[in-house]
Order: C-alpha cells, then sequence, then structure tokens
C-alpha cells in the first residue's frame, strides 16, 4: 500500500478558522530562511512554497507528528499547538 494511501484513510475534524499550527513571521521564511525544510519535510504535505519565497501553511491534512516545530530549529518560526479536544486527525489503525 502507498503512503498516499494510508494517509487517504484518516479522518480529520478541522477546527475551522482556529488552525494550530501558524508561522510566527511570514518574511522570516520568505527573506531569511534559504532552505525551506518544512516545504520537504512535513509528510502531509501541509507547506508549499510560492513562486516568490512565500511559505503557504494549510494545516487541514496535519498529522500532529511534530515534524515541522523540529525541523524549524534555526529561525523557531512555527507556533505549535496540538488541535483543542475533539478535533484534529482521527487514526484508523488495523
Ligand atoms: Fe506536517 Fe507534521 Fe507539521 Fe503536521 S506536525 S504540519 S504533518 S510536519
Amino acid at each position: 500500500v502507498k503512503v498516499e494511501e494510508k494517509l487517504f484513510q484518516n479522518r480529520y475534524r478541522v477546527d475551522a478558522g482556529r488552525p494550530h499550527i501558524s508561522i510566527i513571521n511570514q518574511d522570516t521564511c520568505r527573506v531569511e530562511c534559504t532552505t525551506q525544510e518544512c516545504t520537504v519535510c512535513c509528510p502531509a504535505g501541509c507547506y508549499t512554497t510560492e513562486g516568490n519565497g512565500q511559505v503557504v501553511l494549510i494545516t487541514d491534512g496535519c498529522l500532529e507528528c511534530g515534524t515541522c516545530r523540529i525541523i524549524c530549529s534555526t529561525y523557531r518560526n512555527v507556533d505549535w499547538e496540538y488541535p483543542r479536544g475533539g478535533y484534529g486527525i482521527l487514526f484508523k489503525f488495523g
């Protein structure tokens, strides 16, 4: 089974308007960070980059793995919390 097929089995309850992760300073991503690891390392592809270097974060498919919080170690530019109770990912086991 491909990873994409496994991810498709997960269910999410999106807390509309209250994303649990945010980029603290967009200019830091765009101007200072040359590597933008988040756009490569997020297993759910939540981070993408636009042509001007802007990083766009959409947390709807977030797996709550914490990779982005750790990988942004130079700038610590990710504000990360678990979703509030009842929201976020529902993993399917088995
Ligand atoms: Fe992606 Fe994991 Fe960060 Fe969620 S916690 S945005 S899945 S890297």
